[in-house]
């Protein structure tokens, strides 16, 4: 693995690897195959930072299925209840689908908390969040994760998807910000 990185002066060190991303990655995959096989579901991935880890997951479950993306509107201060997420670009009709969520990370669980609320209504026959990442210590909302990479600390990660600033989402691994 590579040594530490720096993006917009911050400096990143190597936190979990391309090896270990992917034995994790092809375990979900497995997991969702066997509860999907012959249900061809909808994957609804929540761009931006998903997108490596979608490409990667969906192409290791190896089954009948479509792919479409969102969009979320990220929430600015406290929450308000009733307040509902905006969605971007879901072009599909959910209902009676099976509905499976790809996020990079839960860190509040404020987004995914109202999108998976929003989708419930739409009447799909099942739906399910598969994420690679998770911030126990962060987490506000209450957000039911059926497939889940890691468990980590309340640390910013960049890499594989996710970004700093718009940087870092090409490194094949995940980088945590180093204490200074
Ligand atoms: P939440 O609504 O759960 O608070 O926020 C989730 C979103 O915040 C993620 O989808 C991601 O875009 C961003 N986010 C949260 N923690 C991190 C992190 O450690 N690194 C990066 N790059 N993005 C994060
Ligand atoms: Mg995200």
């Amino acid at each position: 693995m590579k040594k530490n990185i720096t993006a917009h002066g911050l400096s990143f060190e190597p936190f979990i690897s391309e090896a270990e991303i992917n034995t994790r990655v092809e375990a979900l995959s497995s997991q969702i195959r066997q509860q999907y096989e012959g249900k061809q579901p909808l994957f609804i991935v929540v761009l931006n930072g998903a997108f490596v880890f979608a490409a990667d997951l969906i192409r290791a479950c190896d089954i009948a299925c479509e792919v479409t993306f969102v969009r979320l509107a990220s929430y600015e201060g406290t929450a308000s209840t009733g307040k509902v997420a905006t969605v971007l670009g879901l072009d599909f009709d959910v209902k009676n689908r099976h509905l499976i969520v790809v996020e990079d990370i839960v860190d509040s669980g404020r987004t995914l908390y109202h999108f998976m609320g929003e989708l419930k209504k739409k009447e799909p026959a099942s739906i399910s969040l598969v994420a690679l990442l998770l911030k126990p210590d962060a987490l506000q909302f209450s957000v039911k994760i059926d497939y889940l990479g890691f468990e980590i600390p309340n640390k910013f990660v960049v890499g594989y998807g996710l970004d700093y600033n718009g940087l870092c989402r090409n490194l094949p691994s995940i980088y945590q910000l180093k204490d200074r």
